[in-house]
């Protein structure tokens, strides 16, 4: 069997031994004789999984006991509601925007309640003192890694109402001082798992203030409630989770995705900027992603080309997104520092046939 280097911005590449366990484990999960997905969300095996699921995402980013660790489901885009229903009741959900993940999220607050930007800008993130808040802010919203536009924060906002971050792209890249947080929520299908589960990670005390007449599934307080098992949880995707988690620990933990994606980022943009135009990134050094690196191509008509040629090289999902075109290798916990100098190597190479 020979694998792609996947390059995809999610769902994404997946470790090889998390996949391998998960089909070991298929059809006889223990020994019980059957598999996970056909396993009780009540049942005390499962139960057990989804604990230590929990505590292993605690002891990762070290969660102090006030925040409450939940699963969900419908992805980053129902956390842009989930989040105005429930903490910008009687005030004004606060949006910094400097991408297509936080305008997204500012525009769906605007449908559900007050809210206001309190920062706008572009090819980077805002500074410290270019956050803005309203008088009646009741949260600021950011989003810590603008995977479409290949942007990051590198420092965390300090402001004197609730934070709280969408970490979808650059969840558990790198460590994440939690008190600092109101809420974080990350869709799995980057560096967590399968799509279909969304983590969300929010101080206990802020929870339960949600207007009475939100739907019971949309409240936060009902997944804290009921160890996010009100209804029926993605179990399978939970199961998968906790096999990241444990692969992560093993591999040395956040501190040691941090400094593997340090060296990934920083080969593809030194290749970028030193290939004297061929490649260019217009994002601004500081705030340049270390998982979504994302680059154009001077002459575009060999777009197409440099896409076909990569794959003949099993360099797979390398072409940008669609609203932004160009080129993006996103680089998460799974794609190896040996994957990206294999893309650096053909870059390399493919700028010196074409100059
Ligand atoms: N936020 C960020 C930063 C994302 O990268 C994405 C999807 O790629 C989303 C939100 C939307 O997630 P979903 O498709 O799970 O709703």
């Amino acid at each position: 069997m020979t694998r792609i280097y996947n390059f995809a911005a999610g769902p994404s590449a997946m470790p090889l031994s998390v996949l391998e366990q998960a089909a070991a484990e298929m059809t006889d999960w223990h020994g019980l004789g059957l598999s996970i997905l056909e396993m009780s969300h009540r049942s005390k095996d499962f139960i057990g999984i989804y604990r230590e699921t929990v505590s292993l995402l605690r002891e990762l980013y070290g969660i102090p006991d006030e925040y409450e660790v939940m699963f969900l489901q419908g992805g980053g885009h129902l956390e842009f509601a989930m989040v105005p229903m429930n903490f910008s009741v009687g005030g004004c959900g606060n949006y910094a925007v400097n991408g297509v993940w936080s305008k997204k999220a500012f525009k769906e607050a605007q449908k559900i309640g007050e809210a206001a930007e309190a920062a706008c800008v572009d090819l980077r993130a805002p500074r410290q003192d270019e956050i803005k808040l309203t008088e009646n802010a009741s949260y600021l919203y950011y989003c810590s890694n603008e995977t479409v536009n290949g942007i990051r924060y590198w420092y965390t906002p300090e402001v004197s109402v609730p934070l709280i971050a969408d970490m979808s792209s650059d969840f558990l890249s790198q460590p994440v001082d939690v008190r600092k947080f109101g809420l974080i929520f990350a869709g799995a299908q980057k560096n967590f798992g399968p799509a279909g589960l969304t983590v969300v990670i929010a101080r206990r005390d802020l929870l339960g203030r949600a207007d009475p007449s939100t739907p019971t599934m949309l409240d936060y307080e009902t997944y804290a409630k009921s160890e996010s098992m009100y209804n029926t949880p993605p179990t399978f995707a939970i199961y998968i989770a906790n096999l990241v988690a444990r692969w992560l620990l093993d591999q040395g933990g956040v501190k040691e995705m941090q400094r593997r994606s340090v060296i990934k980022s920083q080969i593809l943009y030194d290749l970028i900027d030193q290939s004297e135009g061929f490649y260019y990134n217009n994002v601004e050094k500081i705030s340049r992603s270390r998982m979504n690196v994302v680059f154009n191509l001077k002459d575009e008509s060999l777009n197409d080309e440099f896409v076909r040629q990569a794959y003949e090289k099993r360099l797979a999902n390398i072409k940008g997104h669609r609203i932004l075109g160009g080129m993006r290798a996103s680089l998460y916990n799974a794609v190896s520092i040996e994957a990206v100098e294999v893309l650096a190597d053909y870059m390399k190479k493919f700028a010196e046939a074409h100059s």
